[in-house]
């Protein structure tokens, strides 16, 4: 059997309308997709909305002092605008919904998301942010995350230290968080509850 494809929606905020969805797509998400894709053997399909294609959306107004309210607000509005699927296992576990801008939250904050969730707000300040805050919604933790050595030292994508200017980015997850997806993606979707047919006690 084919396992469930996985979608990452990303709406490119207002304020990053003059920039060019093929040029955000090539420097933070297509190698983020091979790495899904081979981790995974799932396919994933990373779609770029631009501002216009869902104005509600990328209108929202992100910057606040407390990136948790930020996140909240985020995720309702995502539900409002989706409606009841955002509530169940079954859609949520495969499809992932990003905010992409081109400031911080705010001072301290590059980007936020729900742990194994399907919200977040991610800055493009650095290639490896959209990354880091999707890696989060499948699952990945910073305390899986690894410095790799191969003759220079680089960052993998959980990596929640400082992004130090002088490692470069390894462009992958380490090998505990590649397991910790597909832990996440392969686990059995909780079933909705439904009577179960009345047992028949034929003691007899
Ligand atoms: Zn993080």
């Amino acid at each position: 059997m084919t396992k469930q494809p996985l979608t990452l929606n990303v709406f490119i905020h207002e304020d990053l309308s003059d920039d060019s969805r093929r040029g955000l797509y090539n420097t933070h998400f297509s190698w983020f997709t091979d790495e899904i894709q081979e981790l995974s053997g799932r396919k994933l399909s990373v779609n770029m909305f631009s501002p216009s294609e869902a104005e509600t959306l990328s209108g929202f107004d992100y910057k606040k002092i407390s990136a948790a309210g930020s996140l909240d607000a985020w995720a309702e509005k995502l539900r409002s605008y989706f409606g009841s699927q955002l509530l169940k296992d079954s859609h949520t576990r495969f499809n992932k919904y990003l905010l992409l801008t081109r400031d911080n939250i705010n001072q301290s904050t590059m980007g936020i998301a729900q742990i194994k969730g399907y919200a977040s707000l991610a800055s493009i300040r650095s290639d490896m942010v959209p990354a880091h805050e999707a890696g989060h919604m499948f699952g990945a933790t910073h305390e899986d995350s690894e410095i790799l050595y191969n003759g220079w030292w680089s960052e993998t994508i959980m990596t929640s230290d400082d992004f130090s200017s002088l490692r470069s980015n390894a462009k992958r997850f380490s090998d505990k968080n590649r397991e910790n997806i597909r832990k996440y993606l392969d686990e059995p979707i909780a079933q909705q509850a439904r009577p179960r047919p009345e047992d028949d006690w034929d003691d007899d």
